[in-house]
């Protein structure tokens, strides 16, 4: 191993970096200036641009996550741009779309879905791939996020199938036949037991949901009634705890509970409903 890797491998462990071999190899990469993919066993340094490297490296020591030194996280089938107005799209969302699929078989069918708190616009467009003739609305509070969506969805040309709106959901006054959201669901005890990669890197406003992190749920249950349309489903993702306190804030909503859903690490994570 060279020196050059040997010294930067070493920062990053010393800096308790926790995949330092594999962040190391992207940033690399990512500051390359010659064709072929860089790997670290015949790392040659006239491969990167080592202004480039240095600057990206430091960013990784500071704890910026990799997503958003490279711009880009994976989700479902695609990479989107990610900054640090959006929240990062989770594999535990992935979930989201899984229950959709197995709600909405026909992936020709002719539904309309709303996405609220698109961010990334990453639910959004992953249901737009799944869902060829799906109408798609998707919205956000926040005029950063919604910057990137429309940067995502304008990639990926789906300007025509996405309508991408800056309102809050009590503005929406259409029915649809899906609702979908990720919204936000921390606790402050949670916001100040955060790691300092998505406190000082992750939207506030994409996490904290209010002091017991119930915030959206309540206001929510109270007016997702009118906005899903007769046989329609709603599909929520929730913190690991929050089942049984949602289950209580949804009584009332007029819907029908259908079942929860548990993530890879076999955590409560998603809520389905459905309007009779
Ligand atoms: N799952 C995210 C986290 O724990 C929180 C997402 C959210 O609040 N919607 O970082």
């Amino acid at each position: 191993m060279s020196d050059f890797i040997s010294v930067n491998l070493k920062k990053l462990k010393d800096n308790k970096i926790s995949n330092p071999e594999i962040d190391l190899r992207i940033l690399l990469n990512y500051s390359r200036c010659c064709e072929n993919e860089i790997i670290l066993s015949n790392f040659k340094t006239e491969q990167i641009d080592i202004k480039k490297f240095n600057l990206l490296l430091n960013r990784r020591i500071l704890k910026e996550p990799i997503s958003k030194i490279i711009n880009r996280k994976s989700f479902w089938k695609d990479d989107f741009y990610v900054n640090k107005y959006v929240l990062d799209p989770r594999p535990e969302t992935e979930g989201i779309i899984e229950e959709s699929i197995k709600i909405f078989k026909d992936s020709k069918a002719h539904f309309k879905i709303l996405d609220i708190g698109t961010g990334s616009g990453a639910i959004a467009i992953s249901l737009a791939r799944e869902f060829e003739n799906a109408e798609i609305v998707a919205i956000d509070i926040s005029e950063d996020a919604i910057k990137v969506a429309n940067n995502n969805i304008k990639t990926k040309k789906l300007d025509k199938r996405i309508n991408l709106k800056k309102t809050s959901f009590e503005n929406i006054e259409d029915n649809f036949d899906l609702i979908v959201s990720n919204p936000p669901y921390l606790t402050l005890n949670e916001i100040n037991n955060i790691s300092d990669e998505i406190r000082n890197f992750e939207p506030l406003i994409a996490l904290f949901g209010g002091e017991n992190g119930l915030d959206f749920y309540q206001e929510f249950s109270k007016q997702i009634y009118n906005k899903l349309k007769k046989g329609g489903y709603l599909i929520l993702e929730i913190g690991a705890t929050q089942f049984s306190d949602c289950r209580e804030i949804f009584r009332d909503s007029g819907l029908n509970f259908l079942k929860k859903e548990q993530d890879l690490q076999k955590k409560d994570r998603i809520m389905i409903f459905s309007k009779l």
